[in-house]
């Protein structure tokens, strides 16, 4: 006789207290490490990922993770209900399991800074400094960017920013073009990286801006 087969549905949860970085090391937790603790914690028993664990810094200065697992679970999602608010040992750290209705956050590329894709699948050509979108990497702005270099041409003459001082310069954000890096937690576009619908609406407003950009210059054109 053929078992008839349950109706599956996923559970979305996250677990924080877990650290972002791995043990005595420089590299951040992997997600073999995060699916052998679901493997060998007894709360987890029987539980089946439906996904790769994705992990992320709980912040960007911070150095806690937080650790999206879905997980194969009934229609009534009772085996994720069951691991909600459960706590377990993580070396010296506890952990605990976080429900959630959300799928995980949007993806930054920390190549080229733009929202919606992860830096493994992007597109742009070389990297782009987050602080001026020049084409180099952010540790290489100050001796590459134009705007810490001495300009006695211009006016009024600019002088060089003093070797082993931060560059003070400002620039616009490549996403909401207000003053700061793309990668600042005070930007709206990470604000709301749990926010699908928000940056669907983003993205269509500033495709959208684009195209009657692009009409206006068309437009332009065709009047000379
Ligand atoms: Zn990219
Ligand atoms: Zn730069
Ligand atoms: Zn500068
Ligand atoms: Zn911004």
């Amino acid at each position: 006789m053929v078992e008839p087969r349950l109706p599956q549905s996923k559970s979305f949860l996250k677990i924080l207290g877990i650290p972002y970085w791995g043990n005595n090391s420089s590299l951040p937790i992997t997600q073999a490490q995060v699916e052998s603790v679901i493997v060998n914690t007894p709360i987890f028993e029987g539980v089946v990922l439906a996904s790769c664990p994705r992990i992320m810094k709980a912040s960007p200065s911070s150095n806690m993770s937080v650790i999206w697992i879905d997980i194969w679970d009934s229609q009534k999602g009772s085996k994720g209900k069951t691991l909600i608010n459960r706590s377990f040992n993580f070396g010296r750290h506890t952990a605990t399991v976080w429900g959630t209705a959300m799928h995980p956050g949007v993806a930054q590329c920390r190549n080229c800074w733009c929202w919606g894709h992860p830096t493994h699948a992007c597109h742009a050509q070389g990297a782009k400094c987050q602080k001026c979108g020049g084409p180099y990497r952010v540790e290489n702005h100050k001796s590459m960017a134009w705007c810490c270099k001495a300009n006695p041409k211009s006016n009024p003459p600019r002088e060089a920013t003093a070797v082993g001082a931060p560059c003070p310069h400002t620039f616009k954000c490549l996403n909401c073009k207000d003053d700061h890096s793309a990668d600042d937690t005070k930007c709206p576009f990470w604000r709301h990286r749990f926010d699908r619908q928000w940056h669907s609406n983003k993205a269509a407003e500033l495709h959208t801006g684009r195209i009657s950009n692009s009409n206006i210059q068309r437009l332009r054109v065709g009047n000379f």
